[in-house]
């Protein structure tokens, strides 16, 4: 089984996207740095194809960062697109945020003609938390053009430099089964999406051959990473419990607290700084997906 995730229309965010679409100059796409592949919305890059586009690579502090410039690279061997990482931590992301989309759109900028861009994102991706940062002291303007909703934002970074929050949602999608596991994993789906044992074997296997040090540094098996790399899933689960009191009587793995412990320590970074993808593995789930 995989993790099912139906999440809610995207009529209204689709339409305001495409009210929007024309008059942008950029597009700032915000991606969680663990799984930039999984954690990309397809809708946006279909309505703003054509579009430079900025990848920004967040929560940076909890990724692999050897995998981080992987990505990185890899997107920046793309035409009309560049990409740049960050974390919550940076008081002053709007600097780098500004020159990326200045060198992607240089025509533009200006009082006459002002740097438009959109930034979207899926939800807990980090998006207020980057708005906010990046609004700071600047008075944010709503409403005051025509044809800016109400629930739209627009948050002037410069003063030829237009920041328009996307309106509605941006769900995540699960386009092949892997990220469906590294989307539930990061927690970017609600919890009855999916089956938190089954999650965690799955997050178990990813990292049980590229980070198996970590796994050791946290849960103190005594094992070498071979050790661990030639383990099943289940055994590490049941070693993840037993060491932290996860078994019931008779000493059988509580499976649901192991779980939890593991994707708890996954998410809060307490596992070290992880990536669950490469983009080359993700482009050959993609093509596997296609051919199917
Ligand atoms: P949104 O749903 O995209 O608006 O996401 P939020 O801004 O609400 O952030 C979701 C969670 O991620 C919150 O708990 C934030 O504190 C956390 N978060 C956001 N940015 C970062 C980051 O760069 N690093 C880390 N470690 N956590 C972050």
């Amino acid at each position: 089984m995989s993790v099912q995730w139906f999440p809610g229309h995207m009529h209204a965010t689709r339409k305001a996207i495409l009210e929007r679409v024309k008059e942008l100059d950029v597009v700032v796409e915000l991606l969680d740095a663990r799984l930039p592949g999984s954690s990309a919305n397809p809708l946006l890059a279909e309505l703003t194809a054509g579009k430079p586009t900025l990848k920004v690579l967040n929560k940076q502090d909890l990724a692999d960062p050897v995998r981080t410039e992987q990505w990185l690279a890899h997107y920046n061997a793309r035409p009309g697109t560049r990409a740049i990482a960050l974390d919550a931590s940076e008081t002053s992301p709007a600097k780098a945020i500004i020159a990326a989309c200045r060198e992607l759109a240089p025509l533009r900028g200006g009082m006459a003609k002002p740097l438009r861009v959109l930034i979207g994102g899926i939800p807990n991706v980090g998006k207020s938390t980057l708005v906010n940062t990046l609004k700071g002291k600047r008075a944010t303007k709503t409403g005051d053009e025509a044809g800016v909703t109400k629930v739209e934002q627009r948050i002037v970074l410069a003063d030829d430099f237009y920041l328009y929050d996307t309106p509605g949602m941006l769900w995540p999608k699960i386009v092949v089964p892997e990220s469906g596991y590294h989307l539930a994993a990061s927690g970017a789906v609600g919890r009855n999406a999916y089956d938190e044992e089954l999650v965690a074997l799955e997050l178990l296997k990813v990292l049980q051959g590229p980070y198996a040090a970590l796994l050791e540094a946290r849960y103190k098996w005594g094992s070498a990473p071979e050790a661990i790399a030639a383990m099943k899933d289940e055994e590490l689960l049941f070693a993840i419990g037993k060491k932290r009191g996860a078994l019931l009587p008779g000493g059988k793995l509580n499976a649901q607290k192991a779980a939890e412990t593991l994707l708890t320590d996954f998410r809060s970074g307490a596992l070290g700084r992880i990536t669950l993808e490469t983009p080359e593995q993700f482009a050959r789930w993609l093509a596997a997906g296609l051919e199917a």
